[in-house]
């Protein structure tokens, strides 16, 4: 996201499949032939793409993937708190894939929603309870085994104006006269979904839907066509098969959006969703992501993800964008806005794909992990499309807002746990950009760069902490980083 205040499982019996788990799971290398009373929990797919990379640090489950069937119903009467309201209404069945990482009776999820009907394991109803306002626990009925898979389906309605009423800031299913959003960072995602919502436990994500055919609907991925209902609505499925953090999980319709298409020089499609009162802006704001795209590929590896793709759709922090993986949000006010500050925005949320997105945080304490590292992508971009000039501008701009604001608490706070919105100011992007400029100038451009592309594929789709970076930099580079990260990442000095 940007920081506006700074400037403005399907089952599959296959023994190949088997053998990927086996291997994700940390067991044979070699493919290995499943039994034949096997049971679908022990094999474990999203869309036929295999489960990997099985984080079994994570409590209960490693999430693998969210089937996500939604319906848009339009307003309906219905009851809250005793109180007849008309709301918009969405009908929501969900079927999320998981490995358990221990021994399970039952499992939590994050979910803020009052109006959970049905939870089921395919044909067998699961009893479950509200734990809190936050949290849902499923009794499973039976011992899952560390290490096999669980597949949950949630059936729900989300009621967006009792959102409205029941929450302090916007978010969940906001609708608004021309346009349906969904609004997910950093835990809100939990309003219209039932997740786990750790930034560690990333995970792939696949939608169904269901609006009236008037609208234009965007969501994570690949889109996998529409169909026609009997109702006169459209469905339209897409699939996102590369883990992905669930704050950037992202639905939108809109009856205004104009589409066009680009592409970077590498093939990958560059689609973009305009407001059709902003069109004749769109070249001027994103004309130029595809040689941004260029730049990125050409340093840090080839684009993570399967397109790159924009839809002008409201952040609700009051401008900037958000970085959901394949359609990054830019705010209206920023799009029609400023035409500099509406580039780096989305220059800073393509460059999000490696950071953040593509290489997920561990923790929010690590938020600079992700802003951090996007800022400094987004200032190199800026030099290698805009030139230095404008990179250089940008760059103090940046050391004055890092120096203004570096006491404001340490780059990577020591509470793992913290709620990220407490350190949601400038420190984890000026500051954050800042530490990695200064690693850049000790060790050189062409070092940092290709110890950058190695960082982002090694750790692609997985989880980073600001640890691993320190231990990663003394392997390659040979020398101490004790002084800058005691200092500059886990303290409040400025970096040297
Ligand atoms: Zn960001």
């Amino acid at each position: 996201m940007s920081y506006i205040a700074l400037r403005g499982r399907s089952v599959l019996f296959g023994s190949v499949l088997a053998g990927l788990l086996a291997a994700a799971c940390g067991g044979a290398e070699a493919p290995v032939e499943a039994p034949s009373d096997v049971t679908e929990e022990e094999l474990v797919s999203f869309h036929g793409v295999s489960a990997r990379d099985i984080d079994t640090t994570l409590p209960e489950v490693d999430t693998i993937g969210y089937d996500v069937a939604l319906v848009y119903r339009g307003e309906e009467a219905r009851t809250v708190s005793g109180r007849e309201i008309r709301t918009p209404v969405f009908t929501a069945e969900v079927t999320v894939s998981y490995v358990a990482t221990q021994p399970l009776t039952s499992l939590t999820v994050d979910f803020k929603n009052p109006h959970l009907g049905r939870v089921a394991q395919g044909s067998r109803t699961l009893a479950f309870s509200q734990l809190d306002a936050d949290h849902v626990k499923v009794e499973l009925g039976r011992t899952v085994r560390a290490g096999t898979g669980l597949k949950l389906t949630f059936g729900y309605e989300v009621l967006s104006r009792e959102i409205d009423e029941r929450e302090s800031e916007d978010g969940g299913l906001v609708v608004t006269p021309s346009l349906v959003y969904s609004a997910s960072w950093p835990r809100k995602g939990r309003w219209w979904l039932p997740l786990r919502d750790s930034p560690r436990d990333g995970a792939m994500f696949a939608a169904k839907v269901t609006f009236p055919a008037e609208y234009t609907v965007v969501s994570n991925g690949v889109a996998k066509g529409t169909k026609d209902e009997a109702s006169g609505a459209k469905t339209w499925s897409f699939e996102l098969l590369s883990p992905t953090p669930t704050y950037g999980f992202f639905v939108g319709a809109s009856k205004e959006w104009v589409r066009a298409d680009a592409r970077a020089a590498s093939g990958v499609p560059m689609p973009s969703w305009v407001d059709k009162a902003h069109v004749s802006k769109r070249q001027a704001v994103l004309g130029d992501t595809p040689k941004a795209l260029d730049f990125l590929e050409g340093t840090y590896g080839k684009f993570p993800f399967s397109q790159a793709g924009f839809v002008e759709a409201p952040t609700t922090w009051g401008g900037g964008g958000m970085e959901h993986a394949t359609v990054v949000a830019i705010d209206p006010r920023t799009f029609g806005g400023d035409t500099e500050e509406a580039q780096s925005t989305a220059i800073h949320e393509l460059c999000h794909h490696y950071s953040g997105d593509g290489v997920r945080i561990a923790t929010w304490a690590d938020f600079w992990m992700s802003e951090g590292f996007t800022e400094y992508l987004t200032l190199r971009s800026v030099e290698a499309v805009y030139g230095k000039a404008r990179s250089d501008a940008a760059w103090a701009e940046t050391i004055r807002n890092a120096k203004a604001q570096a006491s404001l608490h340490a780059l990577r706070p020591k509470n793992d746990a913290i709620d990220v919105r407490e350190i949601f100011d400038g420190v984890a992007y000026v500051k954050g950009a800042w530490v990695l400029r200064v690693i850049e100038n000790k060790v050189g451009r062409a070092a940092f760069d290709a110890f950058l592309k190695a960082w982002f594929a090694k750790h692609l789709y997985r989880a980073v902490t600001s640890d691993m970076l320190k231990t990663a930099l003394e392997a390659s580079f040979g020398k101490t980083w004790d002084t800058l990260f005691e200092s500059a990442v886990y303290g409040t000095a400025l970096p040297e």
